[in-house]
């Protein structure tokens, strides 16, 4: 068994922790970057399979802050596009665009009428407690028919849990309460385009792992397959097979969870928090068609459910060049959570793609490949804020940095994990000092 050390350890060469090395890198700090997998990039890669490229799901970049902005060019160059969102909601037989309380005029008058009426008995109601959950927050600020219609289904398929299960504190930081005005220009057919700030994307003509290609192509000293067996909090010790690493401070992207069942040294009440933080896994299937998309939306929110999927998107519509001429490539993010069967699932999925417009027929389906992510959601449940705070007051004491999606356990975008990265360059800094 070596032993070595360095001033700042980093666990994951995801963008939180490739952005963490490039920051140290920048100034000149001695580090290590460990990624257990046999590549770098994390959530964040384009998988090609037969002439056709697939992200893990809709990866679109939407850049708020100037620095990261720049930062990302410069990895992506300018081989990519800047993309006007166009994303839409199937229910009821009909297309309508997003966000749903702010479109209500192209669904079936009893709909339309169910949502709005909800939605004005709710504003003009007085004196209601506050909300403890998401589902009593929904019926709080959207009513009655919207949450019926759209906000508790299509939340309940996207979380894996009811949203009785979600914490009120959670959506008043992260769920924008619906606007009168929106609300009553949606009715009358005045909102005629895209809403919200997240209207438009970056997307490298290849494919979102072009990205993290870049950003590992910087990094030469990232460490693949390299996963510690254990972590010695007091002694600020890694072990890995063969090899001991002491650190001044630690990095770590990885699921906070599975930090905390590596640290040898961790309290009961630590470990027992950590049991308590709850993320959903998702199954969804990258789809080969033989025929360009059926419809020009880039994604599809899909709350009712009569349908095997919660959301689809077509790849080939952020790019044309992730796929051959003439064919496209689309995504299809499944409601259940238990492992499909494929030969038998994919006759329903291609029913509602055909219900859809997608395709014409479940034989312009070429391929398609099922694909899990272990860690999609983290559930904001009602221990979640003690959980976290617990864990992570254990880890910081020890000088451990615990930060991006999943190391932070939150939810959070590409740009997030970049600017948590950078974050905790300077702070493990200043840690290890
Ligand atoms: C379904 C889905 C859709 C999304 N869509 C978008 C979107 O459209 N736009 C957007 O901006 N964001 C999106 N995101 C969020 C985005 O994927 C994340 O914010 C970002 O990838 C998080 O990066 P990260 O480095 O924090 O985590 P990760 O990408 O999970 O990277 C962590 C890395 O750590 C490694 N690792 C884990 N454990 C260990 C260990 N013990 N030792 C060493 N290495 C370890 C992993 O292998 C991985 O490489 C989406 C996420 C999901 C799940």
């Amino acid at each position: 068994m070596s032993s070595s050390s360095t001033r700042v350890a980093i666990l994951g060469a995801g963008l939180t922790g490739m952005s963490a090395a490039w920051h140290l890198r920048q100034s000149g700090a001695d580090h290590r970057i460990f990624e257990r997998a046999a590549h770098a990039g994390g959530h964040v890669i384009t998988i090609e399979d037969q002439g056709f490229r697939f992200d893990r799901t809709g990866h679109l970049m939407h850049l708020r802050d100037e620095s990261m902005r720049k930062l990302v060019l410069r990895w992506i160059g300018d081989d990519h596009q800047i993309v006007q969102r166009r994303s839409m909601i199937w229910s009821n037989g009909v297309y309508t665009r997003y966000p749903f309380q702010a479109n209500t005029a192209g669904l079936p008058p009893q709909v339309a009428y169910e949502c709005l009426l909800g939605f004005f008995q709710a504003r003009l109601a007085t004196g209601s407690p506050e909300p403890t959950n998401f589902e009593e927050f929904c019926l709080q600020h959207f009513g009655e028919g919207f949450s019926r219609h759209f906000m508790i289904p299509y939340n309940a398929r996207l979380w894996g849990v009811h949203p009785r299960e979600i914490t009120a504190d959670w959506c008043s930081r992260f769920v924008p309460l619906p606007k009168l005005e929106d609300v009553i220009a949606g009715a009358v057919g005045l909102n005629d385009r895209e809403l919200g700030y997240n209207t438009q994307f970056y997307y490298p003509r290849l494919g979102i792992g072009v990205l993290t290609t870049a950003m590992a192509r910087d990094l030469p000293e990232i460490e693949l397959n390299r996963a510690p067996r254990s972590i010695d909090a007091s002694r600020k010790r890694i072990e890995f097979d063969g090899e001991s690493v002491s650190y001044g401070s630690l990095i770590s992207s990885a699921p906070l969870d599975q930090l905390c069942a590596l640290i040898s040294d961790a309290p009961d009440q630590v470990r027992e928090a950590s049991k308590r933080l709850r993320c959903n896994h998702l199954w969804y299937l990258d789809a080969a068609l033989d025929v360009p998309c059926g419809k020009p939306y880039h994604w599809v929110y899909v709350p009712e459910e009569r349908y095997p999927f919660y959301r689809v998107g077509c790849y080939s519509h952020f790019s044309s060049a992730l796929v051959p001429e003439g064919k496209a490539a689309l995504y299809i993010e499944l409601a259940d959570r238990t492992e499909p069967d494929l030969e038998a699932s994919l006759p329903g999925i291609a029913e509602g793609l055909v219900e859809m417009g997608f395709i014409s027929h479940p034989g312009q389906i070429l391929f398609a490949r099922k694909r899990k992510i272990d860690y999609a959601y983290v559930v904001f449940d009602h221990n979640y804020f003690e959980s976290v705070a617990t864990v992570q007051r254990f880890l910081l004491d020890h000088g451990i940095i615990s930060t991006g999606r999943y190391g932070g356990w939150n939810y959070s975008s590409m740009e997030d994990g970049l600017i948590f990265g950078r974050d905790a360059a300077t702070q493990a800094l200043e840690l290890a000092r």
